[in-house]
């Protein structure tokens, strides 16, 4: 990313000099060594270039290639900065509405492993670039315009080139480069190069995106807006997993609202659609981020703990139906009504995280749904537990 063809221009005029036929021979054999040195300089730099060349051809497809999102961003914080010799990459996505936050976060994208990721959800953050995004921005870095696009870097640059990201005509983002020298990007050096990156760059990211997208939508239950059944058991795998290599508990809660069909029969479909967004909604504010709710199907709902025991499992579950039954709810025809939820809870134990995984989540799953089997015969709106039979 250096202008080097000036310096080469200058370089060939200085050694292509014409001969004069009334050179002597010692002159004409030292202009040769001299020329030969000069060949040996150009074809050294041509033979870097060409290194230059491959690395950066195989960086593109290295980010051509990320499957996910993860993958993308992974190879532009690390192999795009090593192949480049950057001492900053950050990269900062518009994202009105938060939504491609929500994806991720479903996804079980950890965000806070990637600082240098800045998601923001209002345009005017981009400052200057907001106007005029049709060329990258280079220069000496400057605390009053730059410090927002490497807020999370403990140094600050010398030299920056802050990239727009454009696709279909759209500013989405840009991509900010940073080095400690102060001479490394200057408003004069051509950018042709930069923005050919950041072009691979907007497409690779709308790829991943949209693709990260459909994977939500595939997995998300369309009424509540929570997971569904398919990835509910999809992370129980993950989840016991885990929990098996890193040796904590997890807990599993079954959730069925009580006399749900009567609601239907009371206040008609759409009321009972009603009741189960809020209840969705009333669930997973009792829950962390690593927590998973998924809806099983009609009323029935699935959560896993992560890191939890009984203890804790109980605990959360009280909250839950507490949340339920405390507050009535309201219907969007009008009117409001009250329900209740019956909890099964399940736990795997870290000491009995055995065997295989897929029978491990059978289990545990079959486990809570025969605790709430219990809450349901034992009056209903109770949260019940089924203990593991331990391991010899
Ligand atoms: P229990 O306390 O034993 O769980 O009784 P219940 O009435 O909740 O259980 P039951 O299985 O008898 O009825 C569940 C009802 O949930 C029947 C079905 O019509 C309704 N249902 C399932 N899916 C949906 C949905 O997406 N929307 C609405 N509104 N109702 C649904
Ligand atoms: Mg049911
Ligand atoms: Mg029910």
């Amino acid at each position: 990313m250096v202008n080097q063809s000036a310096d080469l221009k200058d370089d060939m005029n200085k050694v292509i000099t014409k001969p004069a036929i009334n050179q002597s021979k010692e002159e004409l054999l030292k202009e040769n060594h001299l020329l030969r040195d000069q060949l040996h300089v150009f074809l050294e730099r041509a033979h870097q270039n060409q290194k230059i060349m491959s690395r950066h051809q195989s960086l593109d497809l290295k980010l051509i290639g990320s499957s996910s999102f993860r993958e993308l961003i992974v190879n532009i914080f690390t192999t795009l900065a090593a192949t480049s010799e950057l001492d900053f990459v950050t990269l900062t996505l518009v994202d009105f509405k938060n939504s491609l936050r929500e994806v991720l976060v479903d996804l079980k994208l950890d965000l806070s492993e990637f600082p240098n990721l800045m998601l923001i959800s209002n345009i005017r953050e981009l400052g200057a670039l907001e106007k005029e995004y049709s060329k990258p921005l280079l220069g000496a870095y400057k605390e009053k315009f730059h410090a927002s696009f490497f807020s999370a870097c403990q140094k600050k640059p010398g030299s920056i080139a802050i990239i727009p990201l454009v696709r279909h005509g759209k500013l989405i983002g840009c991509l900010n480069l940073g080095s400690v020298d102060p001479m490394r990007f200057n408003p004069v050096m051509a950018t042709d190069f930069i923005e050919n990156l950041a072009s691979i760059i907007a497409i690779c990211l709308e790829n991943v995106i949209n693709s990260e997208r459909l994977t939500y939508i595939g997995l998300t239950d369309a009424l509540t807006n929570v997971s569904n059944r398919r990835f509910v058991e999809q992370r129980m795998l993950e989840e016991i997993g885990r929990a098996r290599r890193q040796q904590y508990d997890i807990a599993c809660l079954y959730l069925d609202i009580d006399f749900f069909k009567r609601i239907n029969d009371q206040y008609g479909h759409q009321s009972g659609d009603d009741v189960l967004k809020e209840v969705a909604t009333r669930i997973k504010a009792e829950l962390r981020l690593s927590d998973t709710l998924g809806r099983f199907g009609g009323e029935e709902f699935v959560v896993l703990l992560v890191n939890a025991n009984l203890h804790d499992a109980l605990q959360v579950a009280e909250r839950i139906r507490l949340s339920i039954v405390s507050k009535p709810f309201k219907l969007s025809m009008a009117g409001v009504c009250n329900t209740s939820i019956s909890i099964g809870i399940s736990t795997l134990t870290e000491a009995n995280n055995q065997g295989d995984i897929t029978n491990a989540a059978h289990e545990l799953l079959w486990r809570a749904d025969r605790a709430l089997y219990d809450a349901k015969e034992q009056g209903r709106n109770r949260v019940c537990h089924c203990e593991q039979k331990t391991s010899t």
